[in-house]
């Protein structure tokens, strides 16, 4: 006992205070054995806290590396599947191999570990590259880790029952927070609207996260973040073909190859074909997943319908590619 109230007297002294309502030491508890340092700091006007630098041997330990001669050019959103003490354990977890991190984590509300929502933590400094994308693609680019700043939520995602998945909503606080950071963010770096994306636009293959409840179009209304068609422009195609000059008009009816060609043309890596194959299913949930039926669970499926035609045709005219 007398051990952890000279622990908590020395923390107080260097300013270090807690994470909702207990103190981090008691949601953090390996933070304390091989001394990680965790510091407030103002990020983007949020009072949140850095994790300082390892020094010494356990340098890995910040699971960071240098971003070469890359610039940054996106913002890859994130959901944790573990509960934030997990999650901060992993991103310091001294493994020389199978590294993961990302530059920030924001809390949701945790009962079980007293947590509050939309605490965001700072791994990773931003001129450093993290470990959050893997093997990924966007817009001509692949490994987004160099060229990327990445943002993990504390959110479980899904379960799968009956077929059917399950995902949880995210916390209001943790969004509040994200909106703040993302805009602060996309503002500092010039951040083009397209690129910011979640996990599973650049990896659909292996990735589902942020998920289909992540709420896009409360990051683009609220906080000027993302890309998104507006109800005027979903609605009623005339506003995307008057006001973005799209290549090709809009097929009056499905067309799958019209829609793959779009895919590709917004960005996504997309394998060209006449038709849907099982090829395209992860690639079709994804993007149905962050656009057209975003909020909509029942619909995270491959099924091609004119919600997703009219989203696909009209975000590729508004967010053109530069011709390579
Ligand atoms: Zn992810």
């Amino acid at each position: 006992m007398k051990k952890r109230f000279l622990l908590l007297s020395l923390l107080s002294l260097a300013g270090v205070k807690s994470v909702g309502a207990t103190a981090i030491e008691s949601i953090f508890p390996e933070a304390f054995k091989p001394r990680i340092t965790i510091q407030e700091k103002d990020i983007y006007g949020v009072q949140g806290y850095q994790v300082q630098e390892f020094i010494g041997s356990e340098v890995n330990r910040n699971h960071w590396d240098s971003r070469g001669d890359q610039t940054i050019q996106s913002l890859v959103m994130h959901y944790t599947v573990c509960d934030y003490p997990t999650t901060m354990r992993l991103f310091t977890a001294n493994i020389p191999d199978g590294r993961v991190s990302a530059h920030y984590v924001i809390t949701e509300k945790e009962e079980v570990n007293a947590v509050k929502g939309g605490v965001v933590t700072q791994l990773v400094p931003e001129e450093k590259r993290a470990w959050h994308a893997g093997a990924s693609y966007w817009r001509g680019i692949q490994n987004l880790n160099a060229s990327s700043i990445g943002v993990e939520n504390v959110n479980k995602g899904f379960i799968e029952s009956g077929g059917k998945r399950q995902w949880f909503a995210f916390d209001p606080d943790q969004i509040a927070t994200l909106g703040q950071l993302s805009a602060g963010i996309v503002e500092k770096y010039n951040i083009s609207p397209e690129n910011v994306v979640g996990h599973a636009d650049i990896v659909p293959d292996k990735k589902s996260d942020p998920g289909i409840l992540f709420p896009w179009e409360e990051l683009y209304t609220q906080y000027g973040v993302g890309a998104w068609l507006t109800e005027k422009e979903r609605s009623n195609p005339t506003f995307i073909s008057e006001g973005y000059l799209p290549k090709e008009p809009l097929p009056q009816g499905i067309s799958e190859a019209f829609f793959l060609n779009a895919l590709r043309a917004y960005g996504y890596q997309c394998p060209e074909s006449a038709y849907i194959t099982p090829a395209h299913e992860p690639v079709i949930k994804a993007f149905k997943a962050h656009f057209s039926h975003n909020q909509k669970p029942d619909h995270y499926t491959a099924t091609l319908d004119k919600t997703a035609m009219v989203w696909a045709w009209g975000l590729s005219a508004k967010y053109p590619q530069e011709e390579k």
